[in-house]
């Protein structure tokens, strides 16, 4: 029998969802065998999510830490036939059912043997009832994430990040304006798409970069936003304005991006 762990996140407890992922859990056949509260904090964070730098990923840290640590959480330890890959699946059931974005899915579970003993070995090891600790061939360490611009020289992370917390959290956020590239009247918008192989990080210092005089709260707004509906304009302006805002996306390795009509206000 193989081990696993889920990690309910404060809004999974906070929502009453733990039956609903203890339900999962049995319907995959894994069996509960240790519950441990755990009140995460922001070096358990740093060493949990070590794809993330300090310096690379600092609007995803700021954000992790306001996620992570503002409540308690709990470590759900499992037993079952291949514990692994039926973790992930209770956590995909649980996302696709309840979750709302990137700061909101409740669950958290290894998407990698090695990760997942790493993490298991630093939030279980110090119980005696499951302290056997995990082993795996493969790397300890998730590769890094695509970096971005540390926006800790632009901005008070922490504070941008409580005033944006009731947008991220809300289940059906209003639409943010576009940005304005220039003062005519708009003829094109730009769009931006759900990249996955973007960070948060990575794909907020695109837009940035690609919008000049955008707020840094108003463009990871945007980037939020274009990765929840898929497809959504983020700027308008004059054709050339317009074309020069798309090849910086581009520039920036975005490919979820492109010209399209300005939406009609
Ligand atoms: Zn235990």
């Amino acid at each position: 029998m193989e081990r696993a762990f889920v990690l309910l996140k404060p809004d999974c407890l906070s929502t009453g969802r733990r039956p609903a992922v203890e339900a999962a859990a049995a319907a995959e056949g894994l069996a509960v065998v240790c519950r441990h509260p755990v009140a995460l904090t922001p070096s358990d964070v740093r060493l949990l999510w070590s794809e993330y730098t300090d310096g690379g990923h600092a609007l995803m840290r700021a954000f992790l830490d306001r996620y992570l640590c503002g409540g308690v959480s709990e470590v759900l330890l499992l037993r079952g036939p291949d514990a692994f890959e039926a973790a992930r699946r209770v956590k995909r059931a649980i996302r696709s059912r309840y979750a709302n974005g990137p700061f909101a899915n409740l669950v958290h579970t290894a998407e990698r043997r090695g990760e997942l003993a790493r993490q298991a070995n630093h939030l279980l090891g110090r119980c005696p009832a499951c302290a056997e600790p995990f082993a795996c061939d493969e790397p300890p360490v998730t590769p890094p994430r695509p970096a971005g611009r540390d926006f800790r020289r632009d901005a008070d992370l922490p504070g941008l990040v409580e005033s944006l917390w009731p947008v991220v959290q809300a289940t059906d956020p209003p639409p943010p304006a576009p940005h304005r590239l220039d003062t005519r009247p708009p003829a094109a918008a730009v769009y931006l798409g759900a990249d996955r192989a973007q960070s948060l990080d990575s794909a907020v210092t695109a837009v940035w970069s690609a919008l000049p005089g955008v707020a840094l709260a108003r463009a990871v707004t945007l980037m939020l936003h274009a990765g929840r509906v898929g497809g959504y304009p983020i700027a308008v302006g004059g054709s050339r304005a317009v074309q020069r805002s798309h090849r910086t996306l581009r520039a920036h390795g975005i490919t979820a991006c492109g010209i399209g009509p300005a939406p009609r206000s």
